[in-house]
């Protein structure tokens, strides 16, 4: 679209809906092989870079649970989509820079890259200030890479207190991103440990190349982008 910052994808309708039954039909697979029920593990289809016309497919056939990373995007994208289908359930998956907290507070429904004090007292502003509250989640970086977003294992306990006793926040879940190179099985595994250990109800994990591994570690949420969409083109 026109003002745009991004190049998108605009994948045929076929190809998404093909993409949507399959991930879901994989999703129930690997709920069932681990013993979980299907329905306990929700499927946030990532459209980041996918223009309108590739996620109207997605909507038509029945799904209303979507992520995005870019506020801006996402800006131009979701208001006229929610006027067709008032019912989605918009996730910000990417990272948030405190100066969009309140622009994120006033579209999404779920914020999964919180990750820092300041930004927990950015959204707890916005949120006092504007009467929304989604559901915020902390990010982990479970590999404890210094180039990635979310917070050391070690630190979660204290971003946790803080958020509640500083600011007031409710946390409902963790998410993290495994390392590329690494089997991803351990670091689920992990998160599914601290979620447990502070009775967090919610574990967003799980990407195209490892959702079916996420569910078998007890994935609530999983963030399916390409599987569903087609590759996206390169931000640069
Ligand atoms: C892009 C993205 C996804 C989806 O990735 P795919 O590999 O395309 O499934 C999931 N989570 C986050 C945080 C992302 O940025």
């Amino acid at each position: 679209m026109a003002d745009s910052p991004h190049p998108s994808a605009h994948p045929f309708a076929a190809d998404v809906v093909l993409g949507l039954n399959a991930v879901r039909a994989q999703i129930r697979q690997a709920a069932e092989d681990s013993e979980r029920d299907p329905a306990s593990v929700q499927l946030v289809a990532v459209s980041k870079l996918i223009a309108a016309e590739g996620i109207v497919p997605a909507l038509e056939a029945g799904h209303r649970i979507f992520g995005e990373n870019y506020v801006q995007e996402s800006r131009a994208k979701w208001p006229a989509l929610r006027e067709r289908f008032p019912d989605v359930e918009l996730h910000l998956v990417g990272p948030l820079q405190s100066n969009k907290a309140r622009e994120a507070v006033e579209l999404f429904d779920v914020i999964h890259g919180l990750d820092r004090l300041s930004l927990a007292a950015a959204l707890a502003k916005e949120i006092a200030r504007c009467g929304r509250a989604p559901k915020l989640l902390i990010q982990v970086n479970t590999g404890d890479e210094p180039q990635k977003a979310g917070v050391s294992p070690a630190q979660v306990d204290v971003l946790l207190a803080e958020c509640r006793d500083t600011h007031g926040l409710a946390i409902q879940g963790l998410m993290c991103i495994p390392p590329a190179e690494a089997p991803p099985s351990a670091h689920f595994a992990l998160l599914a440990r601290i979620a447990d250990r502070h009775n967090l109800p919610i574990l967003s994990m799980g990407m195209s190349a490892d959702y079916p591994a996420a569910i078998q570690m007890g994935a609530t949420h999983v963030r399916v982008g390409t599987a569903i969409f087609g590759e996206r083109p390169r931000r640069d």
